[in-house]
């Protein structure tokens, strides 16, 4: 199979219980996890009672125009990233304050039966696509075979289990970089934040930044106003970027 986009899966996201002895007066609506921004921010001051009748919205707009950042730091979010490739998941990993990751893996997983990720350049010309299918089949038949031949070699290993493994971590040396795998994801809303600003800019690699693009879409349904700043916007190369107005809140 052949991914042509990423899938992505809300895995979790925050569940706030406010506490009776602590009530905030909220105005407007509001996520789960912003309202929790909100109440971990205003517990700083003591400021439940919401003397300037802000909003959520009005709220967190002025802790991102602050870089008061470390109050989204309490909403984290996991996500299953699927479809996407093991040249993306090596970028992603880059991110690490804030994130956490638990990723497939080749060396327990047989890929004989892995799945592609087309890389957006080479999408919708068929000449390319042609020639890049052609050796990601060829790579994955080298694999297959450099398994079977490995399994020989190590028949004196007992444990079966170890034996796969010791044939997958070596055959695994001749699968693409294009090589589907899935992810999960969890990070706070500063942490998602600062990646997707890098990551969604035009400078970044074409299928991370669609990535990127992709989950600034889903953030915007999912928690509204911590992403509120966030613009997607066709770039001058005519795909999608984005930028927010708050750097690395
Ligand atoms: C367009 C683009 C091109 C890139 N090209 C390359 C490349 O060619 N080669 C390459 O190796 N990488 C490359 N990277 C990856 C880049 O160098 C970073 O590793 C990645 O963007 C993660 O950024 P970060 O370290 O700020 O993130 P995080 O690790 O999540 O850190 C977030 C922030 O926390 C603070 N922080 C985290 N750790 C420390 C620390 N140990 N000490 C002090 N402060 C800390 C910093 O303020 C940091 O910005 C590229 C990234 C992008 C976006």
């Amino acid at each position: 199979m052949y991914f042509r986009e990423p899938r992505l899966s809300v895995l979790a996201r925050p569940a706030f219980t406010e506490p009776d002895h602590l009530p905030v007066q909220w105005i407007g609506d509001a996520t789960d996890g912003e309202r929790l921004a909100e109440f971990a921010g205003r517990l700083c001051y003591m400021s439940q009672k919401n003397p300037a009748n802000r909003s959520t919205s009005e709220y967190l707009e002025n802790i991102k125009k602050q870089a008061h950042g470390s109050v989204l730091e309490h909403a984290n979010y996991t996500l299953l990233l699927e479809g996407v490739s093991r040249s993306l998941t090596h970028e992603l990993v880059r991110h690490r304050a804030g994130f956490a990751y638990s990723q497939l893996s080749q060396r327990y997983v047989d890929e004989s039966v892995a799945d592609f990720v087309v890389p957006p350049a080479i999408l919708g010309e068929d000449a390319l696509e042609g020639q890049w299918r052609a050796q990601m089949e060829e790579a994955q038949r080298t694999y297959v075979a450099l398994v079977e031949q490995l399994m020989a070699r190590y028949a004196w290993v007992e444990d079966r289990v170890h034996r796969r493994k010791m044939a997958r971590e070596a055959a695994r040396g001749v699968l693409p970089n294009s090589t589907e795998t899935k992810i999960v994801v969890t990070a706070n809303v500063r942490a998602w934040r600062t990646m997707l600003e890098l990551r969604a800019g035009e400078g970044a690699e074409l299928e991370i930044r669609r990535l990127a693009v992709a989950l600034i879409r889903l953030f915007k349904v999912e928690a509204p106003i911590f992403f509120s700043d966030f613009e997607v916007y066709e770039a001058a190369d005519r795909r999608d970027a984005a930028r927010s107005s708050y750097h690395k809140v």
